[in-house]
């Protein structure tokens, strides 16, 4: 590279698989830490290093752990800190591929699991057993948007000894940081709110506790879960905006949610920040002002006027997925609870008419608009 006596103001791609060293002095050196350095991809590079840090920073952690994916994510923490004969206790409305990560793949490595209902602290402790080593929770459920019991369950995995990890990808830094209030490990899709975009797959992983970070990072780089230069980069671009499209975003959610609440074709809306929440005092205490930018509703009617209102809603991309800068609507019955019975889903609440919106930052009124056609669409 061409020497310069100044520094590129943007964070410059490194697309470099190897490093290469002075001599084996300099290399030693670095491999026992005390230089700072790289040598090869899979085992660290500057684009995961700076995203890593910036994330660190939001989360309030240190030496955080960025993989390919929010998956890869979890992944890193099971085959980092479990081994055959763990059991983890966890939420049983978490990401539907954790759900399955937990109840089919891991139990071919001997561990295993229990889901329960997180809104109960004894529900998680009845469901803990002398092998179980982890709860994991999220700490707001998708798609009902019900508050977990945060304090009790903190306190209880305290007191029990149990790792407390918690999936804070709904949530994100701005509304809560697992780490200050008891967790021992945070986690995101960075591919959701942080990165904000929907343009890259990327996941983070991080604890107080550097042994702990040091034993993900040992699965990343043995398994092989290391995340591309490029996503990190972008997703740096992404993270620069967090916290004002975050705050764009919520404030559109509650004023979505409040129209959606006033409209006659809606049976019912589930946004944590309105008094009519079932969880709303936890949501205060958990969230603060911060209830988030996803919103829940359901309207009266089926599957038909479910496909009216997507089609009408022209505007919305109909996607299964949340956080990006644009607001997009997403049918649980159809995508993330397709696999469960209809009778499964409608005891949480998840009829054809149940809907899941992610807020993004577009102006206010328009957003209203789109929705308000769309409600009267399908009953129409
Ligand atoms: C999307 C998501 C994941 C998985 O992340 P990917 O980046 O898609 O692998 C995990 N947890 C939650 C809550 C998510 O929304």
């Amino acid at each position: 590279m061409p020497v310069s006596s100044s520094r590129p103001m943007a964070t410059p791609l490194y697309t470099a698989v190897a490093y290469t060293s002075d001599d084996a002095d300099a290399l030693d050196a670095q491999y026992e830490g005390q230089t700072h350095g790289y040598t090869y991809a899979r085992e660290g590079h500057p684009n995961a290093s700076v995203l890593q840090q910036k994330i660190d920073w939001l989360e309030g952690a240190e030496g955080g752990v960025l993989t390919g994916s929010g998956m890869a994510a979890l992944g890193a923490i099971y085959l980092g800190l479990l081994k055959a004969g763990d059991h983890i206790v966890a939420g049983d409305q978490l990401y539907g591929r954790n759900i399955r990560l937990l109840t089919q793949e891991l139990p071919r490595f001997g561990i295993t699991a229990s889901l329960v209902d997180p809104t109960d602290a004894s529900m998680i402790e009845a469901a803990i057993t002398e092998n179980t080593k982890m709860i994991l929770v999220e700490a707001v459920s998708n798609p009902t948007l019900r508050i977990a019991d945060m304090e009790g369950i903190a306190k209880l995995a305290k007191e029990r000894g149990v790792l407390l990890v918690v999936d804070n990808t709904f949530t994100t830094p701005a509304s809560y940081k697992p780490l200050e209030h008891g967790a021992d490990i945070t986690m995101h899709s960075v591919t959701k709110l942080l990165s904000g975009h929907s343009d890259v797959t990327l996941g983070y992983a991080a604890s107080n506790d550097a042994e702990i970070n040091r034993k993900m990072m040992d699965a990343v780089v043995t398994w092989g879960m290391t995340p591309a230069p490029f996503d990190c980069w972008q997703a740096e671009r992404g993270l620069h905006s967090f916290q004002i499209r975050f705050e764009k975003a919520q404030q559109n959610a509650r004023a979505l949610a409040d129209c959606l609440g006033d409209l006659a074709g809606v049976e019912t809306v589930l946004y944590p920040g309105r008094r009519d929440h079932p969880d709303h005092n936890r949501a205060q205490a958990i969230l603060g002002d911060n209830p988030g930018n996803m919103v829940s509703f359901r309207i009266n009617g089926g599957r038909k006027e479910a496909n009216k209102l997507i089609r009408a809603a022209s505007h919305i991309p109909f996607a299964p997925t949340l956080g990006d800068i644009g607001t997009s609507i997403s049918h649980s019955a159809s995508s993330s609870h397709r696999a469960m019975s209809p009778s499964e889903r409608a005891a949480l609440g998840i009829t054809e008419g149940f809907f899941r919106i992610s807020v993004g930052i577009e102006d206010t009124e328009q957003l209203i608009q789109e929705f308000t056609k769309a409600v009267e669409a399908s009953t129409s």
